[in-house]
C-alpha cells in the first residue's frame, strides 16, 4: 500500500505542475487531501500475515506455529496439524470465552464458532481480550475482528444471537450441526460452555444432549476467587440437568439473586486461569494427548484444584439425556470389544527400545522413579489437594562431614596468632 501510495503522490505532482498551468489549483488540492487521508488509513490499518497453506515444524521466526509443531517433535502429540480439522463453538464470549477464543486461535484450530449477543463495555476491562475501542461492538463482531488479525488461517463464524430464545435456539443447533464448506467433514467438534447463568447453561445442556455432542462446562464463581471445568459426554457423564447446582437444587430462582445495581465481582487472574485449564483440556480432548478432565475446580484462595468424575443420573429430569444413557448401555458390548481388541493390538506390537531415535535438540527427561526406590515400601499417597509440609526423611540433606586433622591444626594456629596479637 506505501508503494503504492508513493508512486501516485510521484505522478500527482507531475500532474498538479500540468494542471496549475492550466489554473485548476483547487482540483489538485482536492486530490492531495485524498491521498494523504489515505495515506493515512494505510497507517492505522495493521498489516495482516498471508495465510499459511500447511503447518510447518520449520525453525526459523517467520513461521507461526514452529513452537507448536515442537510438540509434536517432542512426542507430547502425535500429530498436531489435526487441530485444523476441529471446529469449536464457543458460547458466551466474555471474560472466560473471549480469552479461550484467542488461545485456540493462537494454537491453529482450524473453525471458531462464536456466540453472544452482548455488546463490548467499559465495564469490561478488567478482563483481558477487549480493548476500550471496541466498546458499543458486538463482542462477536469485535472478536472476529481481533482474532482475524492474530491469526488469519481460522475460520471464524460469528452469531450474534440470545440461545436462551426460540429463535435463537432453533439457529444455535442449526449452526452446530452445519459442515463447513471450506472444511472436509467436520460439523463441530466440541462445543465449550462459557455463559455466565444457569439458564444458558441449561439451554447448551439441551442442545448438546439432543444433538449427542460432548461439551465442556466452565465457570467462574460471582466472588471472583473460584471457578470450574467440566467435560459432558452426552449419555456418558453426568450432564448439566443430572447434577443440578446448588442454589437451583433448593429451589432458589436466579434470577432473584441477581439484584438490581448489584454486580459480580470478576478478576482477569482467575477467569485466566478458567480458560486456561478449559482451553487446555479441549486441546487434550481434541489432539488426544494426556488425561481429559472430567471436572476439576479452582480454589484460588488456597490453590486447591479438586477433581471428581460424575455418572449420568437415570433419573434426570432431561429426556434427551435418558435417552442418550440408554444407548450408552446398549453400545457396551460393542465397546468393550472394541477396547479388548485395540488391547491385544497393542500387547502384538509391542515394540522395546527409544521412542525417539533422533534428539536433536539433545532433551533428556528424568525418571521420575529415580531416587525414591529408598522409600518404597512407605505409602506417598496423600488425599486429594493436601501436600507436605515437610520434605519426606529421604530429602534432608546429609550431616555436614566433620573437620578434619588437618583443618584443626589449621584452626590452633588461627587461635594462637589471635591470642598472641
Ligand atoms: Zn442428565
Amino acid at each position: 500500500m506505501e508503494e503504492e501510495l508513493g508512486a501516485m503522490t510521484e505522478k500527482l505532482e507531475v500532474l498538479r505542475r500540468d494542471l496549475a498551468d492550466r489554473g485548476l489549483a483547487d482540483s489538485i488540492a482536492e486530490l492531495q487531501q485524498h491521498v494523504e487521508r489515505l495515506r493515512g488509513l494505510a497507517k492505522s490499518t495493521p498489516t495482516r500475515r498471508p495465510k499459511v497453506q500447511d503447518m510447518s515444524a520449520e525453525v526459523v521466526d517467520s513461521n507461526p506455529y514452529s513452537r507448536l509443531m515442537a510438540l509434536q517433535r517432542m512426542g507430547i502429540v502425535e500429530n498436531y496439524e489435526s487441530i485444523r480439522d476441529f471446529s469449536v463453538a464457543i458460547v458466551g464470549i466474555g471474560g472466560v470465552g473471549s480469552v479461550a477464543a484467542e488461545m485456540l486461535t493462537r494454537c491453529g484450530i482450524g473453525r471458531l464458532l462464536l456466540y453472544d449477543y452482548d455488546t463490548v463495555e467499559l465495564a469490561n476491562m478488567n478482563r483481558l481480550f477487549f480493548r476500550p475501542d471496541q466498546v458499543g461492538m458486538t463482542k462477536t463482531d469485535a472478536a472476529v475482528q481481533t482474532l482475524s488479525d492474530i491469526n488469519p488461517d481460522v475460520i471464524l463464524e460469528s452469531y450474534s444471537l440470545n440461545i436462551t430464545t426460540v429463535k435463537g435456539f432453533e439457529t444455535f443447533v442449526e449452526s452446530l450441526k452445519r459442515k463447513s464448506s471450506r472444511m472436509s467433514a467436520h460439523c463441530v467438534d466440541l462445543v465449550l460452555s462459557c455463559v455466565d447463568n444457569y439458564e444458558a447453561r441449561m439451554v447448551v445442556n439441551q442442545a448438546c444432549n439432543e444433538l449427542s455432542q460432548t461439551w465442556m462446562e466452565s465457570g467462574v464463581s460471582e466472588d471472583a476467587v473460584s471457578g470450574h471445568i467440566q467435560l459432558l459426554i452426552p449419555g456418558e457423564t453426568a450432564c448439566f440437568a443430572c447434577a443440578p447446582p446448588l442454589v437451583v437444587a433448593s429451589g432458589v430462582d436466579e434470577r432473584t439473586l441477581k439484584r438490581e445495581g448489584v454486580c459480580a465481582a470478576s478478576l482477569p487472574t482467575t477467569m485466566g486461569v478458567v480458560a486456561g485449564l478449559l482451553v487446555q483440556n479441549a486441546l487434550k480432548y481434541l489432539l488426544k494427548f494426556g488425561e481429559v478432565s472430567p471436572y476439576l475446580g479452582y480454589n484460588s484462595l488456597k490453590d486447591f484444584f479438586p477433581t471428581m468424575e460424575m455418572k449420568p443420573n437415570p433419573q434426570c429430569s432431561n429426556a434427551a439425556c435418558l435417552e442418550r444413557q440408554r444407548e450408552y448401555i446398549l453400545a457396551k458390548p460393542a465397546r468393550d470389544a472394541a477396547i479388548k481388541a485395540k488391547v491385544d493390538a497393542e500387547a502384538s506390537s509391542k515394540v522395546t527400545g527409544p521412542i525417539h531415535v533422533d534428539n536433536e535438540w539433545n532433551i533428556s527427561v528424568v525418571d521420575d522413579s529415580e531416587g525414591q526406590s529408598s522409600h518404597s515400601d512407605i505409602s506417598d499417597a496423600l488425599p486429594q489437594g493436601l501436600v507436605r509440609e515437610l520434605p519426606s526423611a529421604d530429602g534432608y540433606p546429609l550431616e555436614e562431614p566433620g573437620p578434619s586433622f588437618d583443618d584443626l591444626d589449621e584452626l590452633r594456629r588461627q587461635l594462637e596468632a589471635l591470642n598472641a596479637a
